[in-house]
């Protein structure tokens, strides 16, 4: 019999029941170091102080209004946004997958606007992810999330990762309006673009006159050491999508535009019943208060240097699991020689979660204040874990 839960994943046999900064307790009693923070979600780990406070004062006073009224934390998150990013105006979402669609509207609907409705091809990438919506799915366009599940949404154009001639020349057309891209694939396997490839497609854009739409859904909100992954390139989009730790494990996600990128989405364009919601809002507040702090960005970079040292370590001593270490700050991959899924199952033996992408990489994503303590942790549970697989291959 089917369960009563869609059985969509497949899940591994643990229960977490409660969190405390990067530690995940679980119904027997046992506690995980959590270095996937929920899919890059809970950037100040589990149940931090103000982020608790800022919910529950919230939820003290007003869980709902509709977006038919003025909604002061949501336009006080967007004031923040607008003050630490490229964005004059900024659209709340639930989640990156609704990000998605309307980054894809609001390109749309610019280029109709301007009198060239046929420019409605997005240029993508392969290897990339933008949610499991239609738009999400079409956009990645891989096999695998789009088998059995067509016809697709029209209108995107999927390029290699890395071809630069395929790239320009699609550039050309004249149907296509914008360029969708992560500045870091997470999914896909933590892969960077080299900051001369993000420069490189501005340059292209600002060509062609092309939308520059960057997916920083999970690479965003300091997690690559900067605010916003693309500032390492020193280049700024048209439109960012946002979401997983800007809510910090409240559902809560955004698209960031510069006004004239937002110039078609008038009133009446675009809507959303919990989109920028007072709970979410709230919360949304919270973590940019701590996490835009310049202090705090240094202290995640420091973090970073200091895990990575780690895991080059642990990469060294165990050469017949891994091949490398990849990555930006505090989103870094491991390259595997052994089986991506192994190494992530022989860590939960050893009481420590990380996340399998793409191109066989074990992911780790930790909370972004975690502690020096807990980094060295890692290190040695991660060495356990990898002389385990070393053992059983
Ligand atoms: C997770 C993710 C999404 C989708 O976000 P959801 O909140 O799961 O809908 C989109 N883009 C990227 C880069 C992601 O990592």
């Amino acid at each position: 019999m089917i369960s009563t839960v869609l059985p969509t994943y497949n899940r591994a046999p643990m229960e977490f029941v409660s969190g405390d900064g990067s530690w995940l307790q679980e119904k027997d009693g046992r506690r995980f170091l959590d270095l996937g923070a929920g899919i890059a979600v809970n950037v100040l780990g589990h149940a931090h102080p103000a982020l608790v406070d800022a919910l529950t004062a919230q939820a003290n006073s007003l869980w709902h209004v509709s977006n038919l009224y003025h909604i002061g934390s949501q336009q006080k998150l967007a004031d923040l946004l607008a003050e630490h990013t490229f964005a004059d105006t900024t659209f709340f979402t639930n989640s990156g997958t609704e990000s998605c669609e309307l980054a894809v509207k609001m390109a749309r609907k610019y280029w109709h606007d301007k009198g060239q409705p046929e420019r409605t091809d997005i240029i993508t990438f392969e290897g990339s992810f933008h949610g499991r919506s239609a738009a999400g799915i079409a956009a990645a366009g891989s096999e695998k999330m789009t088998h059995g599940m067509g016809p697709l949404l029209p209108g995107f154009v999927h390029l290699p990762f890395g071809d630069h001639d395929a790239l320009t020349e699609a550039a050309k057309s004249p149907t296509v309006g914008a360029i969708l891209v992560e500045p870091v694939q997470g999914e896909g396997g933590i892969r960077p673009l080299p900051d001369a490839c993000l420069k490189g497609l501005r340059d292209l854009c600002d060509e062609h006159g092309l939308l520059m739409i960057l997916d920083e859904v999970q690479c965003g909100v300091g997690r690559t050491g900067k605010l916003f992954a693309h500032e390492w390139a020193g280049v700024s989009p048209d439109i960012m999508m946002v979401a997983k730790g800007i809510g910090g494990g409240f559902p809560l996600g955004a698209v960031l535009a510069t006004e004239e990128a937002a110039s078609g989405m008038t009133a009446g364009t675009h809507g959303s019943t919990y989109g920028g919601n007072p709970l979410a809002c709230a919360v949304g507040c919270a973590v940019m208060e701590i996490v835009a702090d310049p202090a705090f960005i240094e202290d995640v970079n420091r973090k970073a240097g200091l895990l990575r040292q780690k895991l080059e370590g642990l990469v060294a001593d165990n050469p017949e699991v891994f091949e490398g270490v990849r990555g930006q700050g505090l989103m870094l991959g491991l390259k595997c020689k052994a089986a991506n899924t192994d190494v992530v199952a022989a860590g939960y033996g050893q009481e420590v979660l990380c996340v399998p992408a793409a191109d066989n990489v074990v992911r780790l994503l930790p909370a972004l204040n975690i502690t020096d303590e807990d980094i060295a942790e890692a290190a040695t549970r991660l060495d356990k874990a990898a002389k385990q697989v070393a053992g059983d291959g």
